[in-house]
């Protein structure tokens, strides 16, 4: 690959002479030129810029000048080979897209020839960039970041590199690219760690001097969706999930990201108190999950009846306008509802739902309960969402916000009733902490069921 830099400091450039760039020179991996702007210009003062059109501050590089440096070193580097994609004129500005690791793997696989127009002052007439687009040429105006250089000398050089080290033969072990921040993962790269073992009170973490490949391959995954997370948020959500494995999308879930069923890319979720403008969503949620919950037995009649009672708008109202109860909703970015909890909490440190089966005389985390009980009388998760970890997130928000706001009560339990005959709904609760206490009798429209009663404690332990 031939590299021309164009610039009115070609003495900037020696630094390509160093390190892998510089050797990869000396073996004819590469060839990098720098040109002065300057040799081009034809008045005693060398001159390369002049007024904005327009009037403003500043100086603007003349597009006559950039026109014949430019076409010089192109047809210089002219060969047999040049198709379109081939030969790139780079131009380095703060207005550019940001250059990304696609589009230096797309230059190191399609270029042979790239030339690098360095701009100072305001930059370069913007004619040059559209003359050489309109005449076969791929014009790539790259930016470097959201700030601004003196001029594009530091950009070029970045070029050089980002595009250089992909080159075969560059990178003596090119599984070394294969994990790298930025690759085909689209993360970044796990926190890496070398001898001595300790240092400085801080301990590379055991994991990876266990020896077990694939407990050490797990923690870097978990380590470097945490990272991209955390700091580049935009590319979790452009993960592909269908490269996602189970663990991946656990992770993601402890970071705050579902896949839905069929989705496509992980979705930022978060969980929140719901306010009065949430109560019509909520019953439309209500009513479009209550029915999934319900054991084959129940009529449709059941069914409309109760969530015409008990779900309604008005009652979803209530809920979220009383200062006791509390309903807590996870949403999706795009603000549609994931699912729901709604807490029955008794007055002073009393019981909810005594009419109903509360288990007053449980054993709670093993012990005889002696404080008041709550009533999780709702835990919905919406259809496409099951199964994607939202119904943690929901718990662990609802958890703590119910740790909060009863937190004058000692020893505070919960409890709740799910049909006998729904297997995943016993299983999710389980895994919830929850433990299995006794039955209830619970009445859907005219039918009464058989519900299993689970409570447990309200303090993390
Ligand atoms: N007036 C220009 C603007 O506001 O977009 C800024 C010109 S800047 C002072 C001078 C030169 O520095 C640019 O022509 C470009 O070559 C280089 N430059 C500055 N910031 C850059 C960045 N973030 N990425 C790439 N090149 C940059």
């Amino acid at each position: 690959m031939r590299f021309d830099i164009i610039s009115v400091f070609p003495e900037f450039f020696s630094v390509l002479d160093l390190s892998l760039i510089g050797k990869a020179q000396e073996r004819g991996i590469l060839s990098i030129d720098s040109h002065d702007l300057r040799d081009w210009t034809d008045d005693p003062h060398r001159t390369v810029d002049d007024s904005p059109a327009g009037g403003g501050a500043g100086m603007v590089m003349r597009p006559d000048i950039w026109g014949k440096a430019i076409d010089t070193v192109l047809s210089d580097g002219a060969g047999a080979g040049d198709e379109a994609g081939s030969v790139v004129v780079a131009i380095p500005t703060p207005s550019g897209t940001p250059l990304t690791q696609r589009t230096c793997e797309r230059i190191a696989s399609d270029a042979h020839h790239v030339v690098i127009a360095c701009g100072r002052y305001e930059g370069i007439d913007a004619r040059v960039a559209q003359h050489y687009a309109a005449n076969g040429v791929q014009v790539i105006e790259y930016s470097l970041g959201d700030y601004v250089l003196n001029g594009g000398e530091v950009a070029a050089v970045a070029l050089v590199e980002a595009v250089g080290r992909l080159l075969p033969g560059m990178v003596g072990n090119p599984e070394s690219l294969v994990e790298e921040s930025h690759g085909a993962a689209g993360l970044l790269e796990y926190p890496v760690y070398t001898r001595p073992v300790s240092w400085r009170e801080a301990d590379i973490p055991a994991v990876l001097l266990s020896g077990n490949h694939g407990a050490a391959a797990r923690w870097r995954k978990d380590r470097a969706l945490e990272k991209t997370a955390a700091r580049r948020p935009d590319m979790v959500a452009k993960l592909d999930a269908t490269a996602l494995d189970k663990k991946d999308k656990a992770t993601l879930a402890s970071l705050g990201y579902l896949v839905p069923r069929g989705g496509t890319r992980p979705v930022p979720v978060r969980a929140r108190e719901a306010t009065p403008r949430d109560a019509l969503a909520l019953s439309e949620l209500a009513a479009r999950t209550f029915p999934d919950a319900a054991p084959a037995y129940l009529t449709d009649e059941s069914i409309q009846s109760f969530i015409q009672q008990e779900l309604s708008l008005a009652r979803f109202q209530k809920y979220v306008a009383n200062d006791r109860d509390r309903v807590i909703v996870l949403e999706a970015d795009s603000k549609d509802l994931v699912g729901y909890a709604l807490t029955i909490v008794p007055e002073a440190d009393g019981i909810a739902g005594l009419d109903e089966g509360a288990p007053v005389d449980a054993l709670i985390d093993g012990a005889e309960r002696s404080g008041p009980l709550l009533e999780l009388s709702k835990f919905y998760i919406d259809r496409q969402w099951r199964g994607s970890g939202g119904a943690r997130i929901l718990w662990d928000f609802t958890l703590a916000d119910l740790a909060s706001t009863c937190d004058k009560w000692a020893n505070p339990g919960i409890f709740l009733g799910t049909n006998a005959a729904n297997r995943r709904a016993r299983h999710a609760y389980r895994k919830l902490g929850f433990e299995e206490v006794g039955t209830r009798q619970f009445t859907v429209g005219e039918q009464d069921n058989r519900d299993v009663v689970f409570a447990r404690g309200l303090r993390v332990p």
